[in-house]
């Protein structure tokens, strides 16, 4: 890649920055992770390379791979010079396969275009995606199935226990349309994995028909909270149902589960953080990882 359009080596700049502060915060060893900005008006993405460290990332370690697979990907540059550089990559046969999860990126990027995605691997928060037992005088931040189910059970018993319980699940910018109906019953249990990619629907439920052991993790810290007051905890399986194209019309930004800048875990594995700039992605991730260490400090 010799010729990179000025706006896109503003964003490697930044994403350089992001990457060498998450290797510095023990967010990445290595060589883990990968980092990506997308372009939606031109179907590109800038990607780190498969392989690449992220400890002191040259322009060399970035790649640009198309958005959309079945679009054309174009780059601000007259045919000519494509030609040209496509001939010199060739002589110099340069490695140039894109991060191995390019595909969550790609999915991300359907929801959120222009953003950028980082991903991590912070250990407090793998630590406590693996954990099944927590011992949390207070309050309980960690839900999972069950917990769910119980919210249903409730509005059976007391009309106004199920009304303060459900809010555990829902914070202001999710419920907009559709949710008294979504509320009313435990059928919502029974969608189908197509009810995720649409809106309106109680999309908590859907991930849990599809994933069963998802887990909600509610941070306690106030700022952590107000930026996400539902992190989701995915499965392994998750990563890989998007790799394999299973999961591939999932709108994140269905019923409102995630936003403009969002962040997930991925159980035992790591994160992926998005927001419009590299540096909002890695404050999400950093936000991430300290909530995760204020619940290691709540635990009993
Ligand atoms: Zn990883």
């Amino acid at each position: 890649m010799k010729y990179w359009p000025a706006s896109y080596l503003k964003k490697i700049k930044e994403m350089q920055h992001s990457c060498s502060i998450a290797f510095n915060k023990n967010l990445i060893d290595t060589h883990s992770g990968n980092i990506s900005h997308g372009d939606t008006a031109s179907n590109e993405m800038i990607i780190t390379k498969t392989g690449a460290s992220l400890i002191n990332l040259e322009i060399k370690d970035f790649m640009i791979a198309p958005i959309e697979v079945n679009k054309i990907s174009y780059l601000t540059l007259t045919e000519e010079e494509k030609k040209k550089e496509r001939k010199e990559e060739e002589e110099e046969e340069e490695e140039e396969s894109p991060s191995s999860e390019i595909a969550v990126h790609r999915l991300i990027l359907k929801s959120f275009p222009n953003s950028c995605i980082l991903h991590t691997h912070p250990e407090t928060a793998i630590a406590l995606s693996i954990k099944n037992n927590y011992k949390f005088r207070e309050n309980k931040y960690i839900y999972n199935l069950e917990d769910f189910n119980n919210i249903y059970c409730d509005k059976s018993k007391s009309a106004n226990e199920y009304e303060n319980k459900k809010n555990i699940f829902e914070n202001s910018k999710k419920i907009e349309t559709g949710e008294k109906e979504v509320y009313k019953n435990t059928a919502a249990l029974n969608l189908t994995n197509n009810d995720i990619i649409l809106n309106n629907l109680n999309t908590i439920s859907g991930l849990f028909k599809i994933y069963p052991e998802l887990k909600i993790l509610k941070p306690a810290d106030f700022e952590a909270a107000y930026f996400f007051p539902s992190i989701y905890i995915f499965p392994l399986s998750f990563i890989e149902d998007i790799k394999s194209n299973n999961k591939n019309n999932i709108n994140f930004k269905a019923g409102g589960i995630f936003a403009d800048n969002g962040i997930f875990i991925v159980k035992s594995h790591g994160c992926f953080a998005w927001g419009k700039t590299a540096l909002d992605a890695l404050r999400w991730t950093m936000m991430l990882e300290s909530s995760s260490r204020i619940l290691y400090m709540l635990e009993d």
